[in-house]
């Protein structure tokens, strides 16, 4: 599965995490072995363990929802966020950067689904999070992008109309407070049901586990 996912992926200049969470070290090894070494977990224990007892190349990001208080356990070797939600995470984030004397690239995580479960900012809160005074001093993360789910459902028009709405708010944000930042170029949509129409409409970053690994 994995090299023709790698090479149609690789044609369109996007980036594939492999979704590993809930998979054990061997399965990760395998796909390790055929050269992937972008990994994503969405729990921080189960992201701290496979870090220390896997390949210290691979570059782990976290794709879940983080809580600030958690976050000092992947401080010290996370490459990417992609679950940015608050200014409060955010802070604790440049904090335990700072400790470790990094800069920890983040996403802003956007709320694009109709349902109403899914995590994620409001193009009003992701403004004001910008905008805010404290947002401003944090010397210690990089706003790379945005993240977004789409909702899980059959009609594909939904799904497409979902990620043009994430790639229209990456336009105004990039226009408003990145315009000067080459780096504010990600657009991390699309999962194994729906990267296809992920990548048609702009994704950068693509996070797909079960295509990859199986059925959780
Ligand atoms: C689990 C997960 C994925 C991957 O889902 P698949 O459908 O298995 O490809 C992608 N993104 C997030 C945030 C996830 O939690």
């Amino acid at each position: 599965m994995l090299t023709p996912l790698i090479e149609q992926l690789s044609q369109s200049n996007t980036t594939l995490v492999a979704v590993s969470k809930t998979k054990p070290e061997a399965a990760i090894m395998k796909l390790y072995q055929q050269g992937q070494r972008i990994f994503g977990e969405n729990r921080v224990q189960e992201l701290a363990w496979k870090y220390e007892a896997l390949p210290n190349d691979i570059q782990w990001h976290m794709i879940g929802h983080l809580q600030s208080n958690k976050v000092k356990q992947i401080a010290g070797f996370v490459k990417l966020i992609h679950s940015v939600e608050s200014l409060k995470l955010l802070k604790e984030i440049n904090k335990q950067a700072k400790k470790q004397e990094r800069v920890i690239d983040c996403l802003l995580q956007f709320h694009i689904a109709t349902e109403e479960s899914k995590f994620g900012l409001s193009l009003g809160e992701a403004e004001s999070l910008l905008a805010n005074e404290g947002f401003k001093e944090l010397q210690n993360i990089r706003i790379v992008g945005v993240m977004g789910m789409a909702s899980f459902v059959e009609e594909e028009s939904q799904v497409r109309t979902e990620f043009k709405a994430l790639y229209h708010l990456f336009t105004v944000l990039k226009a408003k407070y990145f315009s000067d930042k080459d780096y504010f170029k990600e657009i991390s949509m699309g999962m194994s049901g729906d990267y296809q129409i992920a990548i048609e409409e702009g994704s950068t970053i693509v996070r797909i586990g079960s295509l990859l690994f199986g059925a959780r």
